[in-house]
């Protein structure tokens, strides 16, 4: 597949004039934030963009209409959110939320510097397409599915399955070596791809994965491993192995107010994006954990695993996007309110179609798109809730 648009994946220093005004997307490395960092996105959002934070499915975050670029550029810098003027686009890593706090056969936070310093020092790989996605996923499952284009997933303590193109590749690792594998095939899929813009993703080139494999000089030798796409967000109140206490809370469609935010930052405790548009806060104690629940409930945070909420996602919609039909996130929002969103499995929905918003009724996992292009999908089972010029159709 080879595309005849450049990549243009938006960053901090280059943003994406989106029809409401220009975009701003900033990468968060395995998802973590530490508390000062909340808070500047949060004054950021409130002073430099429209007042809220959007949560990505890479577990990034990015702010709308941004009104003054040189200031967010200043303050995220000064925060350490923006590393590398050269590199910040490539920084996609998403690792297992939960790893070393609660459950996992390794803790793979660890990998993620030296794999962020390991892309930032290499000025080759400032080169790569801003689609490209790494994953280090603990061998809980949970990350390993999204289709990274290069990732590791432990089947051991001290061994890794090395992923490339979404797909175990059968090629086992030591702990020790998979930050350098991992940037090695960075390095090769940049070989491969050559001078072919269009190509922005590994499976994108023809048996691409075997030939990074090929120029490794390595032999795959394990079974291959299989991934759930859709593995079970982490919500509410969670035991951390050390006793302490996390917490998973649910956006609702992903969009995080700037007060809010800084509620979260108050808490003092590192906060991590998840690749499901939700948040893990960690390391608190019990006591901790109930304030910030009674708090932070009220405003909107989602610690209900039964909660509609979060069976919806949205992509950008109207007044964001140029080529969308309607607000389809009002009208998402309007049929989670309305109790018009179902508890699963989904339910083919049998009447005429298009429907007016109002008529839309869906059980199940639902992605509400603008257009046919349907930004934002999540992976796997999914039913498609995509607005026309007369209405919604469900697919
Ligand atoms: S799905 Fe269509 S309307 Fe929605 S963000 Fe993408 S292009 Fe825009």
């Amino acid at each position: 597949m080879t595309r005849r648009a450049p990549d243009s994946c938006p960053g901090v220093l280059r943003l994406h004039e989106a029809a409401d005004g220009p975009l701003a997307r900033i990468r968060v490395p395995g998802g973590r934030l530490e508390p000062a960092q909340v808070q500047t996105l949060a004054e950021a959002a409130r002073d430099l963009a429209d007042g809220t934070i959007e949560l990505t499915s890479r577990g990034n975050v990015q702010l709308r209409r941004v009104s003054d670029a040189g200031a967010l550029t200043d303050r995220l810098a000064a925060a350490g959110l923006l590393p590398s003027t050269t590199h910040e686009r490539v920084r996609n890593i998403i690792a297992s939320p939960l790893s070393g706090r609660i459950g996992g056969l390794a803790d793979v936070h660890p990998l993620v510097s030296p794999l962020d310093s390991g892309l930032l020092a290499a000025p080759r790989l400032a080169g790569l397409p801003g689609r490209v996605l790494f994953t280090l996923d603990d061998g809980r499952g949970d990350v390993s599915g999204l289709g990274p284009d290069i990732g590791v997933h432990a089947v051991g303590g001290d061994e890794f399955a090395l992923l490339l193109a979404g797909r175990d590749s059968g090629l086992r690792l030591a702990a020790a070596d998979a930050v350098d594998v991992v940037l090695a095939a960075a390095h090769e899929f940049l070989a491969l791809r050559g001078d072919d813009a269009g190509r922005w993703r590994l499976h994108e080139i023809p048996d691409g994965a075997e030939r990074v494999i090929d120029r490794l000089g390595l032999s795959p030798s394990a079974e291959r491993l299989e991934f759930d796409p859709t593995p079970s967000i982490p919500i509410g109140w969670l035991e951390q192995d050390n006793g302490l206490v996390g917490l998973g809370a649910g956006v609702r469609l992903g969009s995080l107010p700037a007060r809010t935010a800084e509620f979260l930052a108050a808490v003092e405790r590192p906060v991590f994006v998840t690749p499901w548009r939700s948040l893990v806060l960690t390391d608190l104690a019990e006591w901790v954990a109930e304030q910030v629940v009674r708090v932070l409930a009220p405003m909107g945070l989602i610690f209900d695993a039964d909660s509609p909420w979060l069976l919806v996602s949205a992509c950008a919609g109207q007044p964001g996007c140029a080529k969308s039909h309607t607000d389809v996130r009002a009208d998402a929002a309007d049929a989670v309110d309305s109790g018009r969103v179902l508890p699963g499995p989904a339910d083919p929905v049998d009447v005429p179609q298009p429907l007016p918003a109002t008529d839309v009724a869906v059980a199940g996992r639902q992605h509400w798109s603008g257009c046919d292009r349907r930004c934002g999908r999540p992976r796997g089972e999914v039913t498609d809730v995509v607005a026309t010029d007369e209405g919604y159709r469900v697919d």
